[in-house]
Order: C-alpha cells, then sequence, then structure tokens
C-alpha cells in the first residue's frame, strides 16, 4: 500500500513540475497576459482539467510558477551557504546563488518580470513576492550582523538586494546585452569589498562566533526579537524587554520585546483583517497553503529542532525527531481535513428542509507552555487556521523563539497576513489576550492554577476556552505484563524532556508480585542514561528549564527523602565540568509505601519517578483515581480484556494499553478533572475552533395564525 502510495505521489511531483516548467516556457514566450490555461494544457500536452486538478485555477499555477522560481533560488543558496564560513563569504553566497547563471538568463529574467508587473495587482503574488524578498533580506542581514552593527547590516543588506533586483531588470529590459552572469556578480561583489572595508577591524575580519549561539543563527551582539503581527515583524523601540537563556549554559541567547496594549491591539487588528481573507477562501485552499507550511518546517527540522534545544535544554535526540516533526504532521493533518469541513442537511419533511454551516470563530488566542514551545504553536495553530480562524499566539516567555519561526514559515508559505500572530511576553500580555472583546476563543497549555485565572477571565468577554493542563497520572503495571515493555514504558513516562512532560506517568504502581524485578531493571536501565550537553547527539537527558525550576525539581527530591521515601537511584543536581553551567539533574527514582506523600501527589515536572507497589485491581484503580489530575493513564498487561476495563474505569482523557506518551495526531489529546477542558488533535478539535449556524428554510407557504 505504502509503496504504492509513494510512487503515485512521486508521478504527481514529476507531472507537477513538468507542467510548472512549460508555464516557464509560455510566459517567457508570450507573457502573463496571453498565458492561459488552455494554452499551457495543449503545451503539456494534458487537459486543461488535469492542470486545473493540479493548481485550481490559473492564478494558482501561476503561483505554483513563482514559488518553484523562488524555491529554486533559496536552494542555491542554502547549498552555497553550507559551504561558507565566514560573513563575507556568506554574502557572497547569496549573491552567487541570485546571480547564478541558470538565474540570470533571458527566460528566468522575463518571467520574473513578468511576474513583478502582476504583482501590484495580485495580493496572492504580493504574498510570495514578500516572502521572496523577505528571506533575501534576512539572510543578507543574518550573515552581515555577525560584522557590521545591525543598522548598517540592514542598510547593506538593503543595497545588495536592490543590486540584484537592479542587475536582473536592467538585463531583461535591455535585451540582454549588458551584463552576463559573471558580470553582474563582479558588480555586486564589488560594492560588498568595499562596504565591508569601510566596517573596519570588524568587518575586514571574519567576525566568526563559536559555540551554540553562532549555530542557532544569533548574532554576535545579542539578537533583538519582537512580535510578529500582520506577516510581518514588528519592532517596538521603547519596549520592556526580558533576556531568554540556553538552559543548559546559562547564555543568553535573546533579548524579547514585551507586546503591550498597542501591540495586542495591532495584532487583533491585524488578526480581523487576515481572518476575513482566510476564512473566504475554500478549506481546500487553505489546506493548500497549510500543507505548506507543514513542508517548509519538515525542510528546516534541523535548524528549528537546534534551536528549540538551545532554548529549551532539550536533547537533539528528540527535537530533531520529535519536536519538528509532530508540528508539522499535525499542520498536514488538519491541512486534510480542512476541505472536508461541513454541516448537515436536516430533513424536515416536504415542506421544508434544514442545514447547519460549520463556520470559524474569529479571533483565537493561543498561550503555550515552554516544554513542547513549536509543538503547541502548531497544534493549536494547526485546527484553528484550518477552520478559517486568525491565531495571536503567545509563546512561554522562556521558550520565545521558534513561535517566531513558525510565524515566518507561515507567511512564506502563504497564509495571508494576519493570519498567524505572535506577540511576546509574560502573563500580563497573556492577560491582555484573554480579556480582549474581540477575540473569541483561547486555547492554553499550562498549569491548573493558570487555565482557572484563564478561564475566569474569558468568562467576562464569554469566551470559548480549551485548557491543557497539568497531570500527575498513574501508570499501571499488572503481574502478567510483559516487565521489559513496562519498564520501557515507565522509562518513556518520564525521562523524556527531563520528565518535563504534562502528561508523564509519575505514579508508577506496580503489583507487589513483580516489583522488586520490576525495580531492578528499571534502575539498571535508568544507570545508563547519558546526561549531558544538549545539542550531543548521544545525549538523552538534558538540562531543565530554568533555574528556578530546577530548585523546584531538587525541592521535591529532597521532600521525597525527608518524608520516607527510598532513594533508588539519582537524585542529585549535575555538575560534571561544563554541565555545572547548566540546570542538569539526573534521572530519579523513588520507592514509596505512602500515596500521601508530595512527591506523589503533586506535579513536579521533571526527572523523578515514584515506584509504589499493589495487590489487587480494584485497589489500584481507586488509587489511580485519587487525584484531582486527570490527564493520562498506562496500563500494562498481557490480558486485554484486563487491559480494555482498567482503561474504562480510569478517570483520565488520554490512555495507552502497553504503551506510554505516544501521542498521534489523529487521536484527540487533552485531560479530564483538573488537568483540562477541550481536546487537541484528532477530528474532535474541530468542534472547539468552529462554531454552527441552523439554517431553516421553508418550502411552501406560511401558515401565520395572525
Ligand atoms: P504556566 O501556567 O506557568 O504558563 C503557561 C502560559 O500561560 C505561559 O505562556 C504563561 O506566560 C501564560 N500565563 C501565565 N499566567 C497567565 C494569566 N493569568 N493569563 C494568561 N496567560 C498566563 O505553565 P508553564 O509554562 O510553567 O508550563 C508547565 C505546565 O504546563 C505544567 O503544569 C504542565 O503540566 C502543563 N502542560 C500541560 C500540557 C497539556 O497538554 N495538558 C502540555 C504541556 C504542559 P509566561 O510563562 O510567559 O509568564
Amino acid at each position: 500500500m505504502w509503496r504504492i502510495a509513494l510512487s503515485r505521489r512521486e508521478t504527481e511531483d514529476t507531472r507537477r513540475r513538468q507542467l510548472i516548467e512549460t508555464t516557464i516556457d509560455t510566459m517567457a514566450e508570450v507573457g502573463f497576459v496571453a498565458t492561459t490555461l488552455g494554452q499551457i494544457a495543449r503545451r503539456a500536452g494534458v487537459s486543461a482539467g488535469l492542470v486545473a486538478h493540479y493548481f485550481g485555477d490559473k492564478d494558482g499555477l501561476l503561483e505554483a510558477t513563482m514559488r518553484a522560481l523562488g524555491a529554486r533560488v533559496s536552494r542555491g543558496a542554502a547549498a552555497r551557504l553550507a559551504e561558507a564560513a565566514t560573513p563575507r563569504a556568506r554574502v557572497q553566497a547569496i549573491i552567487d546563488a541570485n546571480l547564478a547563471p541558470e538565474e540570470f538568463d533571458q527566460r528566468t529574467g522575463t518571467v520574473w518580470l513578468a511576474f513583478w508587473g502582476q504583482t501590484l495587482h495580485s495580493q496572492r503574488f504580493k504574498r510570495v513576492q514578500a516572502a521572496y524578498q523577505r528571506r533575501i533580506i534576512t539572510n543578507l542581514r543574518h550573515a552581515l550582523r555577525q560584522a557590521a552593527p545591525l543598522q548598517d547590516a540592514q542598510r547593506i543588506a538593503i543595497s545588495i538586494a536592490a543590486i540584484i533586483d537592479g542587475l536582473w531588470l536592467r538585463a531583461t529590459l535591455s535585451g540582454w546585452s549588458e551584463t552576463d552572469a559573471a558580470a553582474a556578480v563582479r558588480i555586486a561583489s564589488e560594492f560588498v569589498d568595499r562596504e565591508f572595508t569601510g566596517l573596519g577591524p570588524r568587518g575586514a575580519g571574519s567576525g566568526k562566533m563559536t559555540g551554540s549561539a553562532a549555530q542557532a543563527g544569533t548574532t554576535g551582539g545579542m539578537q533583538r526579537l519582537g512580535a510578529h503581527i500582520g506577516g510581518r515583524a514588528v519592532r517596538v523601540g521603547d519596549a520592556r524587554t526580558f533576556e531568554t537563556r540556553n538552559p543548559a549554559t546559562g547564555e543568553v541567547l535573546a533579548e524579547i520585546e514585551i507586546a503591550g496594549a498597542a501591540e495586542v491591539d495591532q495584532a487583533v487588528a491585524a488578526a480581523r483583517a487576515g481572518q476575513r481573507v482566510w476564512a473566504a477562501m475554500t478549506g481546500s485552499a487553505r489546506g493548500r497553503i497549510l500543507n505548506r507550511v507543514a513542508d517548509i518546517l519538515r525542510a528546516r527540522n534541523d535548524e528549528l529542532a537546534r534551536i528549540e534545544t538551545l532554548d529549551t535544554g532539550k536533547p537533539i535526540q528528540e527535537t530533531s525527531v520529535v519536536d519538528v516533526a509532530s508540528g508539522a504532521d499535525c499542520i498536514s493533518y488538519f491541512a486534510g481535513l480542512a476541505g472536508g469541513l461541513a454541516g448537515e442537511h436536516v430533513d424536515l419533511g416536504p415542506g421544508a428542509f434544514g442545514y447547519t454551516r460549520r463556520e470559524p470563530l474569529g479571533i483565537v488566542a493561543g498561550i503555550g507552555a515552554w516544554n513542547y514551545p513549536l509543538q503547541i504553536a502548531c497544534w493549536k495553530a494547526a485546527p484553528a487556521l484550518a477552520c478559517g480562524n486568525a491565531m495571536i499566539f503567545k509563546p512561554a516567555e522562556l521558550t520565545p523563539l521558534t513561535a517566531v519561526k513558525l510565524a515566518e514559515i507561515m507567511a512564506e508559505a502563504g497564509v495571508p497576513d494576519g493570519v498567524f500572530n505572535v506577540v511576546q511576553g509574560f502573563a500580563e500580555t497573556g492577560r491582555l489576550l484573554t480579556r480582549h472583546p474581540d477575540i473569541r476563543k483561547v486555547s492554553i497549555t499550562g498549569e491548573v492554577g493558570t487555565g482557572m485565572k484563564v478561564m475566569a477571565d474569558a468568562a467576562s468577554t464569554l469566551k470559548y476556552v480549551t485548557l491543557e493542563l497539568g497531570g500527575k497520572s498513574p501508570l499501571i503495571v499488572f503481574e502478567d505484563a510483559d516487565l521489559d515493555n513496562a519498564v520501557s514504558g515507565a522509562l518513556l513516562a518520564n525521562f523524556y524532556s527531563a520528565g518535563e512532560v504534562c502528561s508523564n506517568g509519575t505514579r508508577v504502581f506496580v503489583h507487589r508480585s513483580v516489583k522488586a524485578a520490576f525495580l531492578e531493571r528499571l534502575a539498571a536501565r535508568v544507570a545508563r542514561l547519558v546526561i549531558g550537553d544538549p545539542l550531543d547527539p548521544v545525549t538523552q537527558i538534558g538540562a531543565l528549564i530554568s533555574e528556578a525550576h530546577m530548585e523546584k525539581v531538587l525541592g521535591y527530591i529532597a521532600k521525597g527523602r525527608a518524608e520516607g521515601a527510598r532513594l533508588v537511584i539519582g537524585g542529585e543536581r549535575v555538575t560534571d565540568g561544563a554541565l555545572a553551567r547548566g540546570c542538569f539533574v539526573q534521572p530519579t527514582i523513588f520507592e514509596a509505601s505512602s500515596d500521601d506523600l508530595a512527591i506523589v501527589r503533586e506535579e513536579i515536572f521533571g526527572p523523578v519517578m515514584t515506584v509504589l507497589g499493589f495487590d489487587t485491581e480494584d485497589e489500584v484503580i481507586a488509587r489511580a483515581n485519587a487525584t484531582p489530575f486527570g490527564l493520562a493513564a498506562g496500563v500494562f498487561t498481557r490480558d486485554l480484556a484486563r487491559g480494555h476495563r482498567a482503561i474504562a474505569r480510569l478517570e483520565a482523557g488520554t490512555c495507552w494499553i502497553n504503551h506510554y506518551n505516544i501521542t498521534p495526531i489523529e487521536l484527540p489529546f487533552g485531560g479530564v478533572k483538573l488537568s483540562g477542558l477541550g481536546r487537541e488533535n484528532g477530528r474532535a478539535a474541530i468542534e472547539h475552533y468552529t462554531q454552527l449556524k441552523s439554517v431553516y428554510v421553508a418550502l411552501t407557504d406560511i401558515d401565520a395564525p395572525y
């Protein structure tokens, strides 16, 4: 099945590429106006219906062509940038890519010029053109920031982009008589050389950066980030700021501008305008754009995973296979559902019928926690946007970086301006969103106490809420369980992301007859876990999010000891060598004989597992449910009847039988009791991002008693 699906997709990709090439040829020959869908179909030897099937309409085909041209230049730039070691070489890489012989020729130049002419009158093309322009300026500025102050970097970046555009334009208009690609590269390079000389020693040197900040894309000076509103970065000159740090080293990664009431109002206004455009598109059209977002996320997986690791302290071996991928999968999933959103027809007899329309809510606020910053942003944005809403997202103040990347990627993929916005800040910024009268819904991931405050604030304007909150989930290992699988499950349930996972099964109930064997195998495997530099691919346990949080976790470990739990393994902060600069705590296992200890009752959100014994099924279910939380639960048993029976009795929103913490996008995720309201993922999320309108349609005269 899979092979067949793959090869069909490959054939479709080839067809799409061929049609785009034919479009480029046609436009180069006959120009923009004379290029028609029928003509392209004829030249490509296919039916006009097939072209429409792939691209929708002529504008869809032309937009895809423009994107293909932009993507080709980007690929060329990325390949050259990977080889470039110094700021000067990086700038050269961008010039070489844009003025490469295959780009700087009559055919390509003519087609670009045709697009530029149309850009002024087409929102669709304007978005693609703006994304392309943004990318070249960002790449140039990023390269230049290592050698020049911000203002100079911006000025020189714009000058270089203008020279490249100007060279293209002149060459095309002059019939390619003035310059060829090599001469064009020389002209641009001479300008850059002069500018670098003018920068003095900082520019003349390589401006090399070392260490993780360089790899994260931060600059030699500190990167300053603000909001992303209406499709572009918005800077507030006199904003209050805070710093975001790498918890593995203490190093400052960026300075972040706090959004106040003015920026939140600006975001709401942009979202209102963007949502009108977005909601007017068909679901399939929105889905096509969202699929591009997912594609770009996957293409940039390694770069985004690296930033996430720097910002959160989580091991790169997790972020590079989970965080970005799960976000992209979620966006693809909801992109697929977007075209199928529908109401229902209701038969009301011969004289009438009714139908329902599933409509977007409007503007939705997303507020994120710090443990899965990009994934949370995607999990909230995907259903919201698929349903035609606009979103204003506030990441947690400890992890502000990747939400902005997501906003940039949305813009690049063609999501209309204002549909996905990011504001930065602390709880006050969050409150500005939850209390804003024009925002119709808020979806928050965070602590139970925060969820309660958000719900109370949302009540004043009667907003819908989705609350993804904390937990203290049980994992039950029956005596007939495959013990190695159960140990694997307990490890997955506790030590991923150094235990900073809301659904973690931190109360591990093991049948007394197998508890000693379970503990022995568990401790042996925990002893082999690798704690270390999160950027090292062999590291399995990275840093906790902050010093304050590490102190909280260490405080719980001290409490566990003081209250009489037996420490099986771990229990200490790790300060070997360079790790002393960061927030590292050993994976820790306690064995406890009472459910009343603080480590058994309260959410620790760190690498601390407690193993408890039990004798009967009824007893363990009662103890598992004796908590105000209800996010998740797991059961290990070979007796599937018992597995289903136990799960049915457990008070939890997200459950596993013979596994733990696996969260396929296709399954709804969320909690019961104090762990939350509403669901993310799965078709169920659609209910939480749409509202129903009922319509009664009379087919006969009205029989009125008046
Ligand atoms: P917090 O509750 O501290 O913060 C969550 C977000 O809410 C942050 O962006 C925070 O801003 C913001 N915020 C805080 N107060 C308010 C307010 N009054 N109004 C509006 N926004 C506010 O959670 P953490 O970031 O510490 O995340 C850890 C918690 O999240 C744990 O309890 C964990 O279990 C839970 N979680 C739940 C998940 C689930 O799906 N159920 C998944 C992941 C985590 P800032 O921090 O910037 O000040």
